[in-house]
């Protein structure tokens, strides 16, 4: 390609509501334009290296076993309401409805379509295993789209799903994703991290995230030192403390007036303690319906005579009171897994009312077992000696308040779980957990029988008994392999791209397009290198050398011909990798087969 004939507008300024540096320079390198929030117009640089993303991830589905296909991105609601899908993905669904008054949603991914399909085709052992994957747009309105590409509301995602006869053949299955995972993102040059992972609103007994790390990311990996255990922060476990010892009896609990004071740090100022020796009272319910989903719920209320239903679940109205210390923050995924994967949220004032008897922010654990469904309570707080908390009466709260004594750590409806966030200090297994920030790229999930069963993808074992087909699934984002490649390797003046998805593999920069010598020898070594089947980009604009040097840098091609009026009267051009300073002169003739050398050297630092 020419460049003078090809749409890059690079642009100078950095794109104001750009907060990392991938997001500047994908907009700078003119890779992509924003269209509305989280949405987002690929450029043809940008195209060209996200196609060859998918090269890579379609060859490394294929060469896995799996098969493409392609599903609707518009999908009947009606199977996102079997699954029950409809309400746990809350609000990130988009939801459209037709002329007809028919209910879709466009597909954030695709389990309840393709075990749809498999429901239909598949009814004998002798048709399993079977992968079917698909690379198409998925759509999530999250609730805050940032780091452009990396989380918008429309985007690419490889999505597989695997079903099998048996757990074995899952595991199979899972292990073969799992290994084609580290042959793409390894080809895709990118340092990748694995990491335990909650299976979130998909279900399922065992997950894995591939994590990118690196200072912008969202997420956040837990690990240990010696590399023995690595999850990401809503997964990672620690150990339960040990209890606190103190030298004399703790005398009986007091309460005390606090009007108006509800907040730990408010708490902790007005009777001068600390927010780790309070405990936190936090009282959780099962949704209803959240409000966007009303006319549903109304719809599915009267079905069942006016009896509330969630969807696919069955209803069963809990409150729950969790307990953490107040410096720890609840983690709901463990929350869920301690009471039996309910979904719960916090409850609403008059519920909190309802149960302690006192207005918001004066909740605790004294007395209240018997009024609500279960309490959990997390080690921490079972190994504290004694604690500040809420009176369950407005306005009070009580000191003075010791585990085991007067609140009870056991019973038929306690627990005591580990239910909070992983924080510096923590151990797990004894060794002392460390945190870093990463950019998820992709997940890969056990899912079980949870949608087979409620689908309907069944099939005949040889002893002729019907089973739930065991599935699996596996996503990757591929716009954020593109924009973690670029957060993990650039410099002050742009992109350094891995050979495998750089747009171009080669630019040759005429320096002098005015001179004719120069304009025919950049010709010559483009076209030579093109016969060669190197994807070459030549820029023939009629630019100040100073000002082409720039874009290069910025649109960080790995190998660069470089070819100037003065080398070339001595018969040579320059050659130079985009992550390295130093250049080599090379004789002209020799330039292309030079050019081609690194390029090679660079792919064979990425082979798997
Ligand atoms: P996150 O926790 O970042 O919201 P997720 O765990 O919900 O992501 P999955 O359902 O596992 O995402 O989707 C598979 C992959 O799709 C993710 O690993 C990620 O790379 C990509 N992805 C998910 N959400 C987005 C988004 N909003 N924008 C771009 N890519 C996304
Ligand atoms: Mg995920």
């Amino acid at each position: 390609m020419r460049y003078s004939r090809m749409f890059i507008p690079t642009v100078k300024e950095v794109p104001a509501d750009a907060e990392t540096t991938s997001h500047k320079l994908m907009i700078r390198a003119a890779l992509c334009r924003k269209v509305a929030s989280g949405t987002y117009t690929y450029l043809p640089l940008g195209w060209r290296s996200l196609l060859k993303v998918i090269a890579i991830v379609r060859e490394e589905m294929d060469k896995a076993g799996a098969q493409e296909i392609l599903v609707p991105c518009m999908q009947p609601a009606e199977l996102w309401d079997k699954t029950g899908r409809s309400i746990d993905y809350g609000p990130t669904l988009f939801r459209l409805t037709d002329r007809h008054g028919r209910e879709s949603v466009l597909e954030p991914t695709a389990e309840e379509v393709v075990t749809y399909l498999a429901a239909g085709e598949i009814n004998s052992y002798k048709q399993l295993p079977v992968n079917l994957y698909q690379i198409s747009p998925k759509f999530r309105d999250e609730f805050r789209p940032r780091f452009g590409v990396i989380r918008s509301r429309e985007f690419i995602m490889k999505d597989a799903y695997s079903f099998d006869a048996d757990p074995k053949g899952l595991d199979k299955s899972y292990k073969s994703m799992y290994d084609a995972y580290c042959r793409i993102f390894k080809r895709c040059g990118l340092d990748y991290v694995i990491v335990e992972a909650e299976s979130g609103e998909m279900g399922g007994s065992g997950s894995h995230q591939f994590t990118i790390p690196c200072e912008s990311g969202e997420d956040t990996i837990v690990y240990t030192e010696d590399g023995s255990y690595a999850a990401n922060l809503e997964r990672a476990a620690v150990d339960p403390l040990s209890k606190e010892k103190v030298a004399t009896k703790i005398a009986s609990p007091e309460e005390v007036h606090t009007p108006n004071i509800g907040s730990i740090e408010a708490v902790c100022t007005f009777l001068k303690t600390q927010p780790k020796d309070m405990v936190k009272a936090l009282i959780f319910k099962t949704p209803k319906f959240p409000p966007e989903f009303e006319k549903y719920a109304a719809a599915e209320e009267a079905k069942h005579d006016g009896r509330p239903v969630i969807v696919g679940k069955g209803w069963a109205p809990i409150t729950i009171l969790a307990l953490v210390r107040g410096d720890h923050e609840i983690n709901m995924e463990k929350l869920t897994q301690a009471i039996g994967g309910e979904h719960v949220e916090l409850a609403d004032e008059p519920t909190i009312e309802k149960v302690t008897g006192a207005k918001v922010g004066f909740a605790g654990p004294v007395g209240i077992a018997d009024k609500v469904s279960k309490m959990i309570i997390d080690h921490a707080v079972a190994a504290m000696a004694a604690g500040v908390t809420g009176a369950n009466k407005t306005d009070y709260h009580t000191k003075n308040v010791v585990p085991g004594r007067d609140f009870p750590l056991e019973g038929e409806n306690i627990t005591v779980a580990d239910i909070r966030y992983a924080v510096e200090g923590d151990t797990y297994n004894g060794k002392k957990l460390l945190f870093k920030k990463g950019i998820e790229v992709g997940q890969v999930f056990k899912l079980g029988t949870k949608y087979s069963e409620k689908l309907g993808a069944k099939f005949l074992d040889e002893n002729g008994d019907e089973k739930p087909c065991i599935m699996g699934c596996y996503g990757i984002g591929i716009n954020r392999i593109l924009a973690s490649a670029i957060e993990i390797s650039n410099d002050d003046n742009g992109i350094i791209w891995p050979i495998s998805i750089a747009p171009f593999e080669v630019l040759v920069t005429s320096v002098n397009q005015d001179d004719e010598k120069v304009a025919q020898v950049a010709e010559d070594i483009y076209r030579d290198l093109m016969r060669k089947g190197i994807d070459v980009l030549l820029d023939d604009r009629a630019l100040r050398g100073g000002v082409k040097f720039k874009d290069a840098d910025l649109i960080g091609i790995p190998v660069r011909v470089t070819v100037g009026r003065k080398s070339v009267a001595d018969g040579n051009v320059e050659i130079k990798l985009r992550s390295e300073t130093r250049s080599t002169k090379v004789l002209i003739e020799e330039a292309p087969d030079r050019a081609i050398e690194l390029v090679n050297s660079l792919k064979e630092k990425l082979k798997t």
